[in-house]
């Protein structure tokens, strides 16, 4: 192991990914979170109202988002992912009653286009085409200037799945971003559109197996410790300070700033970072699923957008939910419960039931703000940033979270080797002439 010590501040999946990586490379990792337990937005709690472990949001993966799944399989817990051995996502529209399934093909050639049976009831070939420019697209604009926002298959597909992976209404939502995020799933076919839950819960497969591998790896992991500023000096950090406690940083030590843009905003004002941000809504009722209950149900024409269900509960999630913000939870519960109830065969009595408001769940995804993100390298030699709102090419996702970790982990280790390599010609220079 080096002598230097990478300083990771912020235990997200962001900085978790950073660190893994770094400790992988047989580096020093000092790992600093702010909150009693890691995860940021990415984690499990118990709930005292449900007597149940839940989720702060339901997480979906997708087989195509080979970091996040690059990064379970380092920390052991790609097998706590559970998801069909297809691409296979089913519907419901709560205006006209109609289910469906939508079931694209494994390949990249959308031949399932072909066959109504595997598309969305009462729409046309031609309606599938209507996102293509965004796949090309290299220009900053929104969604609107260049696809149409209306007509049955954008309020039964494009609409929910837009909605969904931009936490942003699709119309005002960034062209490249939605873009990246139609190449990497719907137009890379069916095998990466497989949909992947962790059942056990967020923290079980993404943030305790993480903890045990940098703890195996000795990695030192500090909890409560919120960083309050930074100390430069010629263009390098020098000091961290953590309120009562400061640490001094040794020549060859890093930075990797794993927090979310808010926090960096006040921690280095001159970076500019995305400022506006999209609420989503989860609600969680401990009744156990009928047998019949797909794992995700998507849910079009109420306010539900996508239906989990658990071994013991069954969760609701909306996104883009800023509206409901000011809404009661009895009311957002009663609400959510009625089309829950009526789609999965549950009497109308309340079952225990919590709501969850994440206010500032996501960097709003349109392209004002996706032009704010800062990219992870920053201007000062030993310091790089991390984070789902950093220039990653994505939106604020948990794929883009282990990228921008990844990355950052990638520019300490470069300037390492610069490190090395000026060293060892130095060493050399000085015993050799
Ligand atoms: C409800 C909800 C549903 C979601 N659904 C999905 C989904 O279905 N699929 C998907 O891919 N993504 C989803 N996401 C997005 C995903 O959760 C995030 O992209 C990801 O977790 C971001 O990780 P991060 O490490 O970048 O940031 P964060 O999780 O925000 O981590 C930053 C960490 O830094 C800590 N911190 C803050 N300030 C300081 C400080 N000064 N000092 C030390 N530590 C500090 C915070 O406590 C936090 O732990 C969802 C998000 C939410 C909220």
């Amino acid at each position: 192991m080096s002598g230097a010590t990478i300083h990771v501040v912020g235990a997200g999946v962001a900085g978790l990914s950073a660190a893994v990586r770094l400790a992988d490379a047989g580096l020093r990792v000092a790992l600093y979170e702010a909150a009693g337990a890691a995860g940021g937005r990415c984690r499990s709690y118990y709930d005292q109202a449900l007597d149940l472990m839940i989720d702060n949001g339901n997480h979906l993966l997708l087989s195509g988002n080979a970091a996040a799944l690059d990064y379970l399989d380092r920390i052991g817990s790609r097998g706590k992912l559970r998801g069909p051995s297809a691409a296979v996502f089913d519907f419901a529209d709560l205006r006209s009653g109609e289910r469906w399934r939508l079931r694209p093909n494994d390949g990249r050639l959308p031949w399932w286009l072909l066959d109504p049976r595997r598309r969305v009831p009462g729409t046309a070939l031609r309606e599938y085409f209507a996102p293509l420019r965004t796949l090309r697209t290299t220009v900053t604009t929104s969604l609107r200037d260049i696809m149409t926002c209306s007509g049955l298959l954008y309020d039964r597909l494009w609409g929910p799945i837009l909605l969904a992976g931009l936490n942003t209404d699709p119309p005002e939502g960034s062209a490249l971003l939605a873009g990246a995020m139609l190449r990497e799933t719907l137009a890379a076919g069916g095998m990466a559109c497989r949909p992947l839950i962790a059942v056990d819960g967020l923290s079980a497969c993404f943030i305790e197996p993480a903890l045990a591998y940098l703890a195996a790896h000795n990695a030192t992991v500090r909890l409560g410790q919120r960083l309050r500023g930074v100390e430069f000096a010629a263009k390098r950090a020098i000091g961290l300070d953590f309120g009562p406690h400061q640490t001094r940083l040794a020549e060859d030590d890093a930075v990797i700033l794993a927090v979310p843009s808010f926090a960096v905003q006040e921690l280095l004002p001159d970076i500019e970072t995305p400022d506006e941000f999209r609420a989503i809504v989860n609600a969680h009722f401990r009744i156990a699923p009928s047998a019949d209950q797909p794992m995700i149900l998507g849910v079009v024409n109420g306010l539900c957008q996508w239906i989990f269900a658990y071994r013991a509960h069954v969760s609701v999630t909306i996104s883009g939910a800023d509206r409901l913000l000011n809404v009661s939870r009895e009311d957002l519960a009663a609400a959510m419960w009625r089309e829950v109830a009526a789609l999965g065969g549950f009497g109308p009595k309340l079952p225990p039931w919590q709501i969850v408001k994440e206010k500032r769940a996501t960097f709003a995804a349109t392209p004002i703000q996706n032009a704010k993100r800062p990219p992870a390298r920053t201007c000062w030699a030993n310091v790089a940033l991390a984070g789902d709102w950093t220039q990653t090419g994505l939106p604020a996702t948990i794929e883009g979270a282990v990228r921008s970790g990844y990355r950052a982990a990638s520019i300490v280790l470069e300037g390492r080797s610069k490190v090395h390599v000026r060293t060892t010609a130095r060493v050399r220079r000085e015993h050799y002439g």
